[in-house]
């Protein structure tokens, strides 16, 4: 019998796959993962080619360790698709591929237990109103039971019998009176053909005209399509994506549909309505992935989404490339936001990848958002996207709140009273709001107490001894904290400079002003979001839940609040410090604050409360502002096209980073000439511009210092040409910590 070889991509840094001999008495298939022998470890690695012969000497390959059985292979689209944005992002298959399967199951010791059947115990309401008053005193073990239902959606049988050996006997005591259920699902089960009924669930809403065209549309797609949903917020776009996967999910019995959400904490509103709308879909037929799923969770998941028994995978950003043989159709809900930007390791654009997706499985792919990216509005007005348009509010009387701009010099001029940051008229349209029974939204993009804390009597700002950055004061956990690297430190009694025990915080992030709304308005109960309010796992969602409860009469918080969520009772919306973005170093900053000021405003009257958007700034006369106040998104991403145009910005050009961090700056920007000198052999690179090297804005995090050069060509063919070419050169350059290449690059 000849020998057989697979070649496997790992996760390493090296862009090749890696020989093994394929001792295992089944066929070899590509699209398997193995564990193979990687130096003195095991590794998981994916099969991605199977030969009848090696370069390697017989005396160096090692054979495959062992096989895993419970997975069926990925498909040879999934694995051209790694392959695509390995090659597009300038990475090795291997760091593409490895990374976007579930943690769990690139652990081979894992493989075995990894899809077994899994019995979950759910609280019924009966169960929630008896327990635990119902258990005898002093029933400790059986207390902490009651609480580990009741505290989370479901308790695995197995994490049961952690809590205590006879706790599955209890629960079946607690099934037969009606406290709990009993579910088991078993991921690895053939999917149930489940059809969906034709019976309409119960009371759709009509759609709008424009609704009904958009629907329409996506449903008659056939083959590969973009559509860009313009559609204003609150205009209905969420109800546009259910018609259009309903029909594509109900013409095909084993189609599949994958939707994209920039937040994690938007996760829960949509899976609510996924579930409620397709409530013919058995419980498993929907599933997430994000990445606050549970290590197990989030490999059933994926694995239910491989296997076709999943239809529709709602996820963050990583879900684009899980593995979906029978994807339909894809949509991209808010598809501007930067979070669909991975930052670190393989730097790839979700929504990007969603489009090349759609286009190798020749299926739509729906673009949604008010305020559609600079990128994504040019490719509609090519004809390259096919623009949909939702241009009114989807609930009758709902319409786009009025905006209203208050000068703070004339503010000030005019001797107008304000408390610590807040204008008069925001006061008091807060107060109007809290006799009316309205809720109101502040919303600023800092957290903590102050940006900087600083001596008077000699200039001392606290500082981070690893980056060169001002340390943001934190008050309610009493420390100065660097948002960059995580170094925190007490608040020092006095300056550590002159002993002056006079300092002060300076600026106003949203724990200050939660402060000042307590004392400002009177009464109101106060509520702050933001990336310190909902750290731990499950406290966005509770948070989230009291303010659609009616349990909070003033919202603060970053951008966290702005983003899609459909606050009922939000009549007000309060703007605070958006004036830094408009005169910021990076070209897309104003791009950015226009999205986030709409998408916040959004929030303000969406079920027929009129709303008001009140913007507190020194340039009320600015034309960001001006096309704010108007709703007039058309008008601003034209204007800001044709400037981008006149300046060779993106989109009309394609730019890639050379970022590269040295123990000293000198070091850095070293490398990055040598960088630069190296370009002159490369003959694409003739159509490429080489800007200088230049220091980040924050040029050291963590003792490390950052550099980085930019590159950009009109042609894009000539871009990835000559970032194909320049990867080996750079590689064998020395002198720097790290270096990393990024195409596309949003931040710069
Ligand atoms: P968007 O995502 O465009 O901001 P949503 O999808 O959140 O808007 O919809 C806003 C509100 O309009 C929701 O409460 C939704 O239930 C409601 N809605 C959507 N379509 C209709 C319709 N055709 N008729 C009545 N209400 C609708
Ligand atoms: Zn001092
Ligand atoms: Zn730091």
């Amino acid at each position: 019998m000849s020998e057989v070889f697979v070649r496997v991509a790992l996760d390493h840094p090296l862009p090749t796959l890696f020989d093994y001999r394929w001792g295992a008495s089944d066929a070899a298939v590509v699209g398997t993962l193995v564990s193979v022998p990687f130096g003195k470890r095991h590794v998981v690695g994916l099969v991605c080619e199977v030969a009848a012969h090696s370069e390697v000497p017989a005396e160096r390959l090692r054979d495959v360790h062992s096989v895993c059985t419970a997975c069926p292979p990925v498909s040879a689209h999934w694995l051209a698709l790694a392959s695509f944005a390995a090659d597009y992002y300038q990475r090795g298959l291997g760091e593409v591929a490895l990374p976007a399967l579930p943690q769990a199951l690139r652990d081979a010791s894992r493989w075995s237990r990894l899809f077994a059947p899994e019995e979950r115990y759910r609280l019924t309401s009966e169960g929630r109103a008896a327990l635990p008053d119902a258990l005898p005193a002093r029933a400790t073990a059986l207390a902490k039971l009651a609480q580990a239902l009741a505290q989370a959606d479901f308790l695995l049988a197995a994490d049961a019998r952690a809590l205590h050996p006879k706790a599955l006997a209890t629960l079946d005591t607690w099934r037969a009176a009606g406290w709990v259920t009993l579910e088991v699902i078993d991921a690895a089960a053939v999917p149930a053909a489940a059809s969906l009924p034709d019976a309409p669930a119960p009371a759709l809403p009509t759609l709008t005209d424009e609704q009904a065209s958009a629907v329409e549309a996506i449903r008659d797609a056939d083959g590969f399509a973009a559509f860009l949903l313009h559609g204003v917020t609150g205009s209905g776009k969420t109800e546009v994506y259910l018609r259009a996967l309903a029909a594509i999910l109900a013409a095909k019995p084993d189609a599949q549909a994958l939707v994209l959400v920039p937040e994690i904490n938007l996760t829960p509103q949509f899976e609510a309505a996924f579930r409620a709308r397709f409530a013919a879909l058995d419980v498993s037929a929907i599933v997430t992935l994000h990445s606050g799923l549970a290590e197990g969770e989030r490999a059933r998941n994926w694995f239910a989404a491989h296997t076709g028994r999943a239809r529709i995978v709602l996820g963050t950003r990583l879900a684009v490339l899980a593995s979906l043989p029978q994807l339909a159709i894809i949509v991209v809900d808010e598809e501007h936001d930067p979070a669909y930007k991975q930052q670190e390791g393989l730097r790839y654009s979700a929504r990007d990848l969603a489009i090349y997706r759609a286009k190798q499985l020749g299926v739509p792919v729906v673009l949604g958002s008010a305020t559609p990216s600079l990128e994504s509005w040019w490719q509609a007005d090519q004809g390259r996207y096919k623009r949909l348009t939702l241009s009114r509010r989807a609930v009758a009387d709902a319409v786009l709140p009025t905006v209203r701009l208050i000068d703070l010099e004339d503010e000030r001029r005019r001797g107008r009273a304000s408390i610590e940051g807040l204008s008069g008229p925001l006061i008091a349209a807060m107060k109007a709001r809290l006799e009316r029974g309205e809720q109101s939204l502040v919303f600023l993009n800092r957290r903590g107490y102050a940006p900087q804390l600083a001596c008077d009597a000699c200039g001392w700002v606290a500082g981070c001894p690893r980056c060169s950055a001002y340390v943001v004061l934190h008050k309610p956990e009493r420390a100065l904290r660097c948002h960059h690297c995580g170094w925190e430190s007490r608040i020092p009694r006095s300056c550590p400079e002159c002993g002056n025990v006079d300092i002060a915080p300076l600026g106003r992030g949203t724990q200050r002003v939660e402060e000042t709304l307590g004392s400002a308005v009177p009464g109101a109960r106060v509520l702050r979001i933001d990336a310190d309010s909902t750290r731990r796992k499950g406290s966005a969602q509770a948070l989230f839940s009291d303010v659609h409860a009616g349990e909070v009469d003033i919202l603060v918080g970053t951008q966290m609040i702005a983003k899609g969520h459909d606050f009922q009772r939000v009549s007000l919306v309060g703007v605070l410090n958006a004036d830094t973005a408009l005169f910021s170093h990076d070209f897309r900053a104003s791009e950015r604050l226009f999205a986030q000021l709409m998408q916040v405003s959004g929030r303000a009257g969406r079920a027929g409360l009129p709303g008001e958007v009140l913007v507190q700034t020194r340039y009320p006369r600015h034309a960001l502002y001006h096309a704010l106040g108007r709703h007039d998104y058309v008008g601003f991403a034209n204007a800001t096209l044709a400037e981008r145009r006149d300046a060779h910005l993106p989109p009309f050009v394609y730019q890639a980073l050379l970022r590269a961090e040295g123990r000293t700056l000198e070091a850095a920007l070293a490398f990055l000439q040598q960088a630069a000198a190296e370009l002159a052999q490369i003959p694409a690179a003739e159509r490429v511009t080489v800007y200088d090297a230049v220091p980040l804005t924050i040029v050291k995090v963590m003792h490390v210092h950052r550099a980085q050069l930019l590159i950009e060509s009109a042609s894009r063919a000539a871009l990835q040409a000559t970032l194909r070419a320049w990867q080996p050169l750079l590689r064998s350059l020395k002198g720097v910590l790290r270096w990393s290449l990024e195409v596309d690059p949003l931040d710069i």
